[in-house]
């Protein structure tokens, strides 16, 4: 973590004379809402309102940076993002559906109201919860740009892409767990995601919440949150302004949500949660729906 840690500030030394650009619309006035090591900055965009970390790095960068080990930060905990289990620990964990992982088939069911459709688990890593959503009965893929996890993957009987080209069209819905605030350009993300859903399809993003109402709430873990790994911090503005011509319902929650608000969505009307302070955001949004 230290070596990942001076490579970064590095980095972020020699990168500070980058002309000050949003990496996710190119607009050129921003606010500054936070700073750490005297070098990174995390700066709100004042036209598209992404909050983003900078200097940043580089496409190229990052690509190479994904496909090596890493580790990651959180609050007082370091986690190895990269670890892989065993083939021993495997068999026990498909045995038990990944108990312990999160399952995002209940958000899927809320959404769709069906037990079949076509998912796309984007930033999907070795592919657990692929295999959860499968078990759950929906014809799920997914994608890793990490080629080594997505090959992992076949280890557990799932098809992960790391090519954005193999991507199937007609996705029902694409969720992606805590992937969009890792990506250099965001909207390059949705505009894709975009593409590979049907007409009526539903993109739904959980990422770290990173409003003023998380930063009122512990501005510690809000500090923490960004950086190294989180180049972006998205907030309930951005969700909400990125989506502004779409339907939408957009959350935030300490892991737990509430399903009956999600199933109560029609799917047409743009809605914001009225608890803006939780640890993560939830955007769920139909990006081909215009209103
Ligand atoms: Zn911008």
């Amino acid at each position: 973590m230290l070596q990942q840690k001076i490579q970064y500030l590095v980095r972020s030394t020699l990168n500070i004379t980058q002309k000050k650009q949003c990496p996710n619309c190119s607009h050129t006035k921003f606010d500054c809402l936070d700073t750490k090591y005297l070098v990174t900055r995390l700066y709100k965009c004042k036209f598209c309102k992404l909050n983003f970390r900078f200097p940043v790095d580089s496409k190229s960068f990052l690509e190479a940076f994904y496909q090596s080990k890493y580790k990651a930060n959180y609050s007082d905990v370091t986690r190895e993002i990269t670890e892989l289990p065993t083939d021993e620990d495997l068999i026990g964990m498909m045995k038990n559906n990944f108990y312990g992982k999160r399952n995002y088939s209940p958000f899927v069911k809320a959404l769709l109201k069906s037990d079949s459709a076509k998912i796309l688990d984007y930033g999907c890593s070795w592919g657990y919860s692929v295999f959860q959503l499968k078990q759950a009965g929906y014809d799920a893929e997914g994608f890793e740009i990490s080629s080594a996890r997505a090959e992992f993957g076949r280890k557990i009987g799932v098809n992960i892409h790391d090519k954005q080209s193999t991507v199937k069209n007609d996705n029902d819905l694409i969720l992606s767990s805590h992937a969009i605030e890792h990506l250099p350009v965001v909207s390059e993300y949705i505009r894709f995601a975009a593409t590979k859903l049907v007409h009526d399809g539903i993109l739904i993003s959980f990422c770290p919440n990173g409003s003023p109402e998380f930063r009122a709430r512990e501005p510690k873990n809000f500090h923490v949150n960004w950086g190294l790994l989180h180049p972006n911090y998205l907030d309930v503005e951005f969700a909400s302004h990125t989506f502004r011509n779409n339907p939408y319902l957009i959350l935030t929650d300490d892991w737990r949500y509430n399903f009956e608000q999600i199933e109560k969505w029609d799917g047409r009307s743009q809605i914001v949660g009225e608890k803006l302070d939780g640890q993560e955001l939830l955007i769920i949004a139909k990006p081909n729906v215009i209103i």
